[in-house]
């Protein structure tokens, strides 16, 4: 049993400035600070940090040797990881004093992963792994194709959100993860309800509010509130959900179970400040009150 993830690894670098610079405006920054970061990436450690065996299939550039170093401290399986002639994806994030952001996302390597490279870290995969992909980078149909032949439960985290490239895979789905904005944004493209999409399992998270599951033979969506808590920043929390979920999943966990366990661990990340570098392990999740 193992996941799949093809996925971005990218460089957060959090600039601190004291307002958000406006066009042709030069700005100084107060501080700097690099993170582990890329949607991919998260989801990658949130699993493994639930105690999943994670292979992640990506890329990054000559620059990015650290990324993938602390993505294998975390326990996941760098293995499929191609260095490629291009740089490291990253994101250029301004945070202003009152927490308002501006971000500049540079895909680079993120769009280098060849079919090669993609089949042959499949190439073992079989019926009782899952594989699971993102928007961040190229090939996610190629990928999600050879996912689907060979048997594997093929979950898709639709985001950022691309009407086009949903299309193009949701024959292959066997579970989609929405936040509410994309999954408004999917209704609107495709003119259907969550409960009308031809897929199995359709989990929207809606923040606060929980998540709701969508299952096509229970017919009925059922709803799961959050745990309640103090946020203090909620980057990530889809991620750390979405990872988990998978994690659940390929341990044999019935959804609803999955989708209990993922709440619990985004409820302890909007606690926390950070990305990748602070999704919390099933420890931290065994200390916490709820
Ligand atoms: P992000 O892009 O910020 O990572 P997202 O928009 O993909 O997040 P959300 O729907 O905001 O995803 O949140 C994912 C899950 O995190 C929710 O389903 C819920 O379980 C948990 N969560 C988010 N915000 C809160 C909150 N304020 N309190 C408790 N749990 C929360």
């Amino acid at each position: 049993m193992a996941i799949y993830n093809l996925g971005s690894i990218n460089a957060d670098l959090v600039y601190r400035v004291p307002h958000l610079p406006t066009a042709g405006e030069t700005l100084a920054s107060t501080s700097l600070s690099r993170g582990l970061g890329g949607k991919g990436a998260n989801m990658s450690v949130a699993a493994s940090r639930a105690a999943a065996r994670v292979v992640h299939i990506g890329a990054v550039g000559e620059d990015g040797a650290w990324a993938v170093g602390r993505m294998l401290e975390y326990g996941v399986d760098t293995r499929s990881i191609a260095v490629v002639d291009q740089q490291t994806g990253h994101a250029i994030i301004a945070v202003d004093d009152a927490g308002e952001n501006l971000i500049l996302l540079f895909p680079g390597a993120n769009h280098a992963i060849s079919e090669t490279q993609i089949a042959q870290a499949l190439k073992d995969a079989g019926p009782d792994d899952i594989f699971l992909f993102q928007n961040e980078t190229n090939a996610g149909a190629y990928a999600a194709g050879i996912a689907s032949r060979q048997g594997l439960r093929v979950a898709y985290a639709a985001a950022p959100f691309d009407a086009a490239a949903v299309a193009a895979v949701l024959p292959l789905l066997d579970i989609l993860v929405l936040n509410a904005v994309e999954a408004a944004q999917l209704e609107e493209a495709t003119g259907q309800t969550m409960a009308n999409l031809p897929v199995r399992d359709v989990v929207v998270t809606l923040g606060a509010d929980g998540c709701r599951w969508y299952n096509t033979d229970a017919g009925e969506a059922q709803h799961f509130p959050a745990i309640p808590v103090t946020p203090v920043d909620t980057t990530g929390a889809g991620d750390t959900f979405t990872g988990y979920l998978m994690a659940g999943l390929d341990r044999g966990m019935p959804m609803a179970q999955a989708i209990t366990l993922a709440q619990r661990a985004a409820a302890i990340m909007v606690t926390r400040i950070g990305t990748a570098d602070v999704i919390p392990d099933l420890k931290d999740l065994e200390d916490a009150r709820f």
